[in-house]
């Protein structure tokens, strides 16, 4: 692998190849403008007559049959357009001032959240993605193909989920926007005028590397991550019997009704909620991680009438469960509303 950049006719000619046409829109100040193409030359010469000038971006799937003018004319890609998602994007973006671009500490940051996401996703096989730089943080984009529909939609609101439960922070954002099918992207190898540019927070210029061969993300890698991270059911009770012990309840707790953000909190490893049913908390073994990337942590899901759900994704975590947490802090019977009252009430 040699990080050779990849040149924006390069990037271009892979998004006409897998999308059929793109999408170009320029922006000055408040002005947007939009065109169509899917011839590459002409693409090319007009990035090349707007690339002095404010912002460049293209749209990153497979629209659905319409018309292509080569031109700036043309009206800008909404979700309902797109037919096929051919790319599947992740943007880190560190937290600043809202329309300023980044310090260069500030890109340090992204940058290495950036590559936990890229080393975690190797673990699973996923292929090598394009390695990006916006201009102000980072982006991993994997090659796929899927229909655009409920069903992908709902793969990708479980997957940014669950990777924003553990790649954000204070520190860097996780933009969970990318998952809509219509969002447009940075045209890299263009420069990135966001905010006044100065010594601190200067423009830069966007910049890409393919690798080659870009591999397609199997379908079923994708729908695997996606049940990873919405999995709401938890594990059987294991050998670990929970202490009992408890004020508000006499007798062991019914996991079910466990106030799992109260429990955490009151251990200082509640970090912030990602959704109305995931949480983002500190993994109670986190001094064991081998590799620890940044202040990133797990995941507890809750789940109305079941057991809540705990992952850890660093190696030596692996297989824990949320009943591998209740026997690792010992007083998960206080928070619970409801005593346990024997049977396998959970599953
Ligand atoms: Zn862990």
């Amino acid at each position: 692998m040699t990080p050779t950049l990849t040149s924006t006719r390069d990037y271009l000619a892979a998004q006409i190849s897998d999308n059929g046409s793109i999408e170009l829109r320029h922006q000055i100040g408040e002005r947007w403008t939009t065109g169509w193409f899917d011839d590459l030359d002409r693409l090319v010469r007009q990035v090349d007559r707007l690339r002095d000038r404010g912002n460049l971006f293209t749209s990153l799937n497979g629209p659905k049959p319409r018309h292509v003018g080569n031109g700036m004319t043309g009206s800008p890609i909404c979700n309902g357009d797109v037919a096929w998602v051919t790319r599947i994007p992740f943007d880190f973006d560190p937290c600043r001032p809202t329309g300023v671009s980044s310090t260069a500490d500030e890109l340090k940051a992204a940058l290495g959240r950036r590559d936990a996401l890229v080393a975690m996703l190797r673990k699973l096989d996923w292929p090598i993605p394009l390695h990006g730089l916006s201009g102000n943080g980072y982006h991993a984009v994997y090659r796929v193909r899927l229909p655009s529909n409920d069903e992908t939609t709902e793969m990708f609101r479980s997957i940014y989920s669950g990777l924003a439960a553990e790649f954000a922070d204070d520190e860097v954002d996780f933009d969970r926007s990318v998952k809509n099918p219509g969002r447009i992207f940075r045209l890299y190898g263009t420069r990135n005028r966001k905010g006044p540019d100065t010594p601190e927070r200067p423009h830069r210029d966007s910049a890409c590397w393919i690798p080659a061969p870009w591999r397609q993300v199997e379908r079923r890698l994708v729908e695997d991550l996606a049940n990873f991270y919405a999995r709401r059911s938890t594990p059987a009770v294991t050998s670990s019997e929970p202490r009992q012990a408890g004020p508000r309840i006499g007798g062991k707790g019914d996991y079910t009704t466990l106030d799992v953000v109260a429990w955490l909190t009151a251990h200082g490893l509640y970090r912030h909620a990602v959704d109305s049913t995931t949480h983002s908390v500190w993994c109670p073994w986190r001094d064991g991680h081998s590799t620890p990337h940044g202040r990133t942590g797990a995941v507890v899901f809750v789940n109305p009438g079941r057991w809540p759900g705990f992952h850890c994704h660093h190696g030596s975590c692996a297989g824990r469960t949320i009943a591998d947490v209740v026997a690792s802090l010992g007083d998960a019977d206080a928070y619970c509303t409801a005593a346990f009252q024997g049977g396998r009430s959970h599953v």
